[in-house]
């Protein structure tokens, strides 16, 4: 009994592992690269766990009942412009279709938010644990938002027979060829408001999603049974995307799995640093090797508390207004 239900659990972590593990790894790992000199010591310090925390989050979605939703947006439930007409806002969002609505058909570009203002909050109470299972979080949302297949209902092609194209354009595409991408995407930069620009993430993300199934399809047509080939996975024999069609697939798209990686690397690092810059800078270095106790950190709590209502009164927006 126990053993089937490992399987049933693997089978899941398979099918429907954002990115695949390998690709979320080298998204966080790569966007420490980023980062300006105050900052990058702190993250480099700490890279081994920024690097493997990177998956966290799908591991909650087995143990957290709200954990799935924040993983995607099936947008196109909501009309074809839906991506262009959609409340920017979480409250206003509500307003239009209802929290139950937006939760059954994914929370992405709203949680994304969510987690940005809980990052910046963990820098001005310079938590460190804290800054770093944030940053590992947001790492893994904003690596899903560059996912086509994270914004649609057709989330594995099971509405126009492509069934597995899931995983096969984001874990085996990556698996395969990431080794031959060229990760150097420069400084992070400053982002102004974190809500639209994940948005404007989300539209280019999504644009994507009709040459993702389109040209599989195409390719599919074109290669008949040399589609698959078999591996030995574990002592036990698996039905894979072959080498020569994971390669076709990779062309036709001309780059657009190196480039989505790219840009979740960037963003990612935009984000890392923006959250530090409006937390007021704090000094990383003095973080490397310091763990303040919990009482000095619910202290810092309460104080970022305080400030945070008399601000509240003068400046409804800055809240953070999600779930
Ligand atoms: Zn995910």
């Amino acid at each position: 009994m126990k053993k089937v239900l490992n399987i049933g659990l693997l089978a899941a972590l398979l099918l429907f592992s954002s990115w695949g593990f390998h690709a979320h790894r080298q998204i966080n790992r790569l966007a420490v690269f980023t980062l300006p000199p105050e900052m990058i010591g702190f993250y480099k310090a700490n890279l081994q766990y920024i690097t493997e925390a990177a998956v966290n989050a799908d591991r909650r979605r087995f143990a957290v009942v709200d954990e799935a939703p924040r993983h995607y947006i099936d947008i196109d439930h909501f009309g074809d412009s839906a991506v262009y007409t959609m409340p920017r806002y979480w409250n206003d969002a509500v307003a239009k279709y209802g929290e139950d609505t937006l939760k059954a058909y994914g929370i992405l570009p709203w949680h994304v938010n969510v987690m940005y203002y809980r990052l910046r909050d963990a820098f001005m109470v310079k938590d460190p644990a804290r800054i770093l299972s944030l940053s590992a979080d947001l790492g893994h949302y904003i690596g899903d938002a560059h996912v086509p297949l994270h914004t649609t209902l057709n989330y594995n092609g099971q509405l126009t027979g492509q069934e597995g194209i899931h995983a096969f354009w984001e874990s085996r595409l990556p698996e395969l060829f990431s080794g031959e991408f060229d990760f150097f995407v420069g400084k992070a930069s400053y982002i102004d408001n974190p809500q639209l620009a994940i948005w404007d993430v989300i539209i280019h993300t999504h644009r994507e999603l009709d040459s993702v199934l389109v040209i599989e399809r195409r390719l599919a047509g074109q290669f008949g049974e040399r589609k698959y080939s078999f591996e030995n996975r574990n002592r036990q024999t698996v039905r894979v995307y072959s080498y020569e069609y994971s390669k076709a697939y990779l062309e036709a798209l001309d780059g657009m799995v190196e480039r989505q990686m790219r840009a979740a690397i960037k963003v990612l690092g935009d984000f890392w640093y923006s959250a530090w810059v409006d937390a007021g800078q704090p000094d990383l270095k003095a973080l490397i090797k310091y763990k303040p106790s919990e009482a000095e950190l619910e202290q810092r709590r309460k104080e970022l508390e305080e400030w945070k209502q008399q601000r509240i009164s003068t400046r409804e927006h800055e809240r953070e207004t999600a779930q």
